[in-house]
């Protein structure tokens, strides 16, 4: 029975690879890594019930969807071995080689952040999250795993979903909107929203449920028209559909702008797909000319993208029967950036072909990003892809390093921190009568240099008082304000 269930899982997967033209080397890596996984999860259910394999699986069959590479496909396939079973990254090094072992590795630490709401702010985390995950491709196979975690949270018991909900809204959906993975932002925040604020969400469906279906109807009637006077013109989108504004994201505007529903005119907005930049530009004349603006909601995300790289056409207009309509206009690969991010930058197929165009391309419009730019000049070293996801390190947090306690929470310090920076920050009292320091279970000396992602536990003893010496070698000025308040007092 679990061997018919799990050959239908490896088979949809396989289907997904060879519409997406993957190599069949790569398929067969990608195999490799089901059947270890099979076996190592064998006997493991979920909480639905189903064996536990249907969650990898899920996960890498997004992953691969997005077209990533047979690495990061592997990797999400293994991604909670280490956690839930006897295997060893040993054993995955192994069997699948170095790197897959180094994805799964990371996934694993990755998991030791925990988030809890009173803690500190929610930006420090993402930032953390970043900079323990140490290549993108990891974040990724998170973002896909917690998608599948959503999906099946109602088998949770009920006091953990609500932590897994604000966790998913507070890290998770702005990690994906800041990767530019827009609609994967979207779809994780409306699986959450329920969970995360019960009464604010059944208020919102009561409240939308009529005025949902009536925009439906309406952009239903709209959609031939516009394809009507388009072809007028000799320009022949290739596609235009109507799309319904996810809930949260609703919630959250009638929430901070204080509307009334009826006044939202993005419920649904009209999606039209051309060829070219230019034809973009023609289309958005060619609607102005039948249906007038509203001033001041003519948005050019061509000419000035959104930070994370976001570009399409929106106006909002006057439409047949009076309707005030949101349309975004935008091209194929604008449309494939939006939906999938960062992974659109070295989409599996791409790269294979051509390593060069695949991450320039969409690339000069989104120079604002640090991390777009820092791409690009790695980009430029590489001559092919293999080299190139090797190199895809996070270090745009060079100058901070985060560090753990023995329980698992996280302090960020700047770069050269040692145990008494440390100490200082975790409470005054703590670093007066800090006397030692192990770093992740060894002794160290009170000016050892921390690393990042290094677990640190301080040894204090009572009535110990901070020494003149520690000066020389802290980083932190809040450190040093306390050392020296304290040394002033003695004197
Ligand atoms: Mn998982």
């Amino acid at each position: 029975m679990e061997g018919q269930f799990e050959e239908k899982l490896l088979s949809s997967l396989r289907t997904e690879m060879k519409t997406g033209r993957y190599a069949p080397a790569d398929i067969a890596l990608v195999e490799r890594a089901f059947v270890f996984a099979a076996e190592a999860h064998s006997g493991q259910k979920r909480m639905s019930g189903e064996p536990y394999i249907i969650h990898p699986v899920s996960t890498a069959y997004r992953l691969a969807h997005m077209r990533l590479d047979a690495e990061t496909i592997s990797g999400a396939l293994l991604h909670d071995v280490c956690e839930d079973t006897h295997v060893s990254p040993k054993d995955i090094r192994k069997v699948l080689g170095e790197r897959i072992a180094f994805l799964v590795e990371g996934i694993t630490k990755l998991d030791q952040v925990r988030y809890r709401e009173t803690e500190r702010d929610a930006e420090n985390l993402r930032k953390m999250f970043l900079a323990v995950a140490k290549d993108i491709r990891i974040v990724l196979i998170k973002l896909a795993d917690r998608f599948h975690n959503m999906e099946t949270l109602h088998y949770v018991a009920p006091e953990k979903r609500k932590r897994i909900a604000m966790e998913t809204l507070e890290i998770y959906a702005p990690l994906a909107y800041r990767l530019g993975i827009g609609e994967l932002k979207g779809q994780l925040e409306d699986l959450a929203f329920p969970y995360a604020y019960p009464q604010e969400h059944h208020w919102l469906m009561r409240h939308i449920k009529d005025t949902l279906e009536e925009r439906r109807a309406y952009a239903a009637r709209l959609i031939p028209k516009i394809q009507r006077e388009l072809e007028c013109e000799k320009l022949y989108p290739k596609n235009i559909h109507a799309r319904a504004k996810h809930h949260y994201s609703l919630y959250r505007k009638l929430v901070m702008r204080n509307e009334d529903i009826r006044n939202i005119h993005d419920l649904i907005a009209l999606r039209i797909i051309v060829g070219t930049v230019e034809e973009c530009y023609r289309a958005l004349g060619i609607i102005h000319k039948f249906w007038p603006p509203l001033p001041g909601r003519i948005k050019d995300y061509i000419a000035t993208p959104k930070p994370n790289g976001y570009q399409s056409l929106h106006t909002t207009v006057f439409g047949p029967e009076k309707k005030i309509t949101e349309i975004q206009i935008r091209t194929p690969s604008m449309h494939e950036e939006a939906e999938n991010g960062i992974a659109a930058h070295w989409a599996y197929t791409e790269l294979k072909n051509n390593p060069a165009t695949a991450v320039v391309k969409g690339l000069p419009h989104a120079k604002n990003l640090a991390w777009v730019s820092q791409l690009r000049e790695w980009q430029k070293e590489f001559q092919n892809p293999e080299d190139f996801l090797e190199s895809l390190k996070i270090d745009f947090f060079k100058d901070r390093i985060f560090v753990f306690t023995p329980k698992g929470e996280v302090l960020d310090l700047p770069e050269g921190s040692t145990p008494i920076d440390f100490a200082y920050q975790i409470h005054s009292q703590v670093g007066d009568t800090a006397v030692g320091a192990r770093v992740n279970g060894r002794m160290v000396t009170l000016s050892h240099e921390l690393k990042n992602v290094d677990v640190v536990e301080i040894l204090t003893q009572k009535n110990k008082k901070p020494s003149q010496g520690w000066l020389k070698f802290v980083k932190t000025a809040s450190a040093k304000k306390k050392i020296l308040s304290v040394l002033r007092q003695k004197k």
